[in-house]
């Protein structure tokens, strides 16, 4: 049997979603393609230690900007949920020193991976779902431009959903609306949802930067411009605006 009643909205809504959402370029794009599928959204953050704060501080500015791009959107989103996960961090940071990063770059990962973060964010994820009747859960990882992230990966997605499923014996379906295209593809599909209100709207609030770097504005967005993920996202601009989609 399935328990799906024992949500707090009193049944699991098929109409309903949760997106995982830092505040990136990754996740504003998931939130508004959520919002131009589902007709509730809402929206889910994870403390867990992260250098710096200025992610998850921008959240709601990029929440409030993505749900005045359409007026159906604003009616679709819902409340957002901010959780410490700070485990994830505590353990990392304990581990990701001296032999242990060294190993790290060995096996080809970065020495920004945070074992088991997105397999944790899903199963809280998933969690929080139950309780809020959700019957979708949607995530901004990208198997294409994954920066080496062995938990980005389509079959890491689907194994997760499949234990979530099992576990809470449940129907939840995990939405990947990235995962096969390119951060330039990203653009596009922003632009696809939401025109060049979101594009701007995604370009200037979201902030992906490692070193919560916000004084300057680049075409791209804020960022030092220097480190792994700000490289990526200039690039990915690049891309877009040249039409090398
Ligand atoms: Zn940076």
């Amino acid at each position: 049997m399935v328990t799906e009643l024992q949500s707090d909205n009193g049944g699991i809504d098929q109409r309903s979603a949760l997106v995982v959402f830092s505040g990136g370029q990754d996740s504003a794009t998931c939130l508004a393609w959520a919002l131009d599928r589902f007709d509730h959204v809402e929206t889910l953050g994870f403390h867990y230690g992260q250098v710096h704060d200025i992610e998850m501080s921008v959240r709601e500015g990029v929440r409030e900007a993505i749900r005045n791009i359409r007026p159906e959107w604003k009616d679709r989103l819902g409340p957002d949920h901010v959780h410490d996960a700070g485990i994830i961090g505590e353990i990392s940071q304990s581990e990701l020193t001296g032999a242990s990063e060294t190993k790290l770059r060995t096996a080809g990962l970065p020495a920004t991976f945070v074992p088991g973060r997105n397999l944790v964010f899903l199963t809280l994820a998933a969690a929080l779902a139950y309780r809020r009747g959700a019957k979708h859960i949607v995530t901004g990882v990208c198997e294409t431009d994954f920066s080496g992230y062995p938990d980005c990966r389509d079959d890491t997605i689907k194994a997760v959903q499949l234990a979530v499923n099992l576990g809470m014996e449940s129907r939840f379906v995990v939405h990947t609306p990235l995962m096969w295209i390119t951060k330039a593809q990203s653009w596009s599909l922003a632009e696809d949802l939401g025109g060049s209100a979101l594009v701007s709207a995604i370009n200037e609030k979201t902030h992906t930067c490692y070193t919560g770097d916000r004084s300057v504005l680049h075409d791209w967005g804020y960022g030092c411009g220097k480190c792994d993920a700000c490289r990526l996202r200039a690039t990915g601009w690049k891309s877009y605006v040249e039409g090398n989609r």
